[in-house]
């Protein structure tokens, strides 16, 4: 069913879980989502950033989440992506999005506060929930290149002034994640995200999940991760799937091709799941 995620994400930070945001830009992607959470009977958020909205159609792509998001055993919200106008994220609000992710992080911190608490009025008109993002996630949502962990990160101070001045749901921080692939091994900075998780009382989110190994995303649901964002193992599986389905067989049998395409992502999707459950029993 179609629900907005705050409520899911408290529930996630009472019980020591976290939940999946898996971005979609197609029909193959969100079906793959849905499949997962389904066979994991687990609570999942549907994500699409602008670029996807953009290259999909906004109406579109919309449909697509939000008619498998209703039709879903599971609690499914479907969420707008690092957003950085006002214009799209009630234009998405008024298609139905139960999420929003409104992204400032790269102006100064007094707009930055502006722009969210903007969005904050927005969301709450349409009974959404809002995340923002303090301090620079490195990389780029639908590129997936190769980043150093060497961003600006939150800082554990302005991120609880941050909170209290915008009244945001949840708190997208950057403690060494990227977006895309990691340089190397990943090392997140565990000390502040502690510091920021003794200030600030909101669920936190970790973009840049994908490349995390299963151990670092254990201790980072420990010190009060709930939400993890996952896109380019997704679309490592679909190219990687479509690649050597067309290199074995030439077959150009689109069901079948497509089909089992949206297998290795659910795969892919399902293994995630059971990391962030951190062996809980996830409510529906
Ligand atoms: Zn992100």
């Amino acid at each position: 069913m179609l629900t907005p995620w705050n409520a899911l994400l408290r529930r996630a930070q009472e019980r020591g879980y976290a939940l999946g945001a898996f971005n979609t830009y197609n029909l193959e992607i969100t079906q793959a989502i849905l499949r997962a959470a389904e066979a994991k009977h687990a609570p999942v958020l549907i994500a699409t950033g602008s670029g996807a909205l953009k290259y999909a159609g906004s109406e579109a792509l919309a449909s697509i989440a939000l008619g498998h998001a209703r039709a879903a055993t599971t609690s499914v919200a479907v969420h707008l992506d690092h957003c950085t106008s006002i214009e799209e994220i009630v234009a998405c609000l008024r298609l139905g999005y139960t999420g929003v992710m409104v992204d400032g992080s790269a102006l100064p911190f007094g707009e930055n506060v502006d722009l969210t608490r903007r969005a904050v009025q927005a969301a709450r008109a349409y009974g959404a929930s809002i995340e923002a993002e303090l301090g620079a996630i490195v990389g780029d949502e639908d590129r997936a290149r190769t980043h150093e962990t060497n961003a600006a990160m939150t800082d554990p101070a302005q991120a609880e002034e941050f909170v209290r001045a915008t009244g945001v749901d949840a708190l997208a921080v950057a403690v060494g994640n990227v977006h895309g692939f990691y340089r190397g091994e990943p090392r997140l900075d565990f000390d502040r995200l502690r510091e920021i998780r003794a200030l600030v009382d909101v669920p936190l989110v970790l973009h840049g999940a994908s490349g995390l190994p299963p151990e670092t995303i254990k201790q980072a649901i420990v010190l009060g991760v709930c939400k993890f964002n996952v896109n380019t193992e997704i679309r490592v599986a679909l190219f990687d799937s479509l690649r050597a389905q067309l290199l074995e067989s030439g077959d150009y049998d689109l069901p079948k091709v497509f089909g089992t395409a949206v297998t290795a992502m659910q795969r892919v999707i399902e293994e995630k799941i059971e990391v962030f459950a951190h062996g809980q029993i996830l409510a529906p």
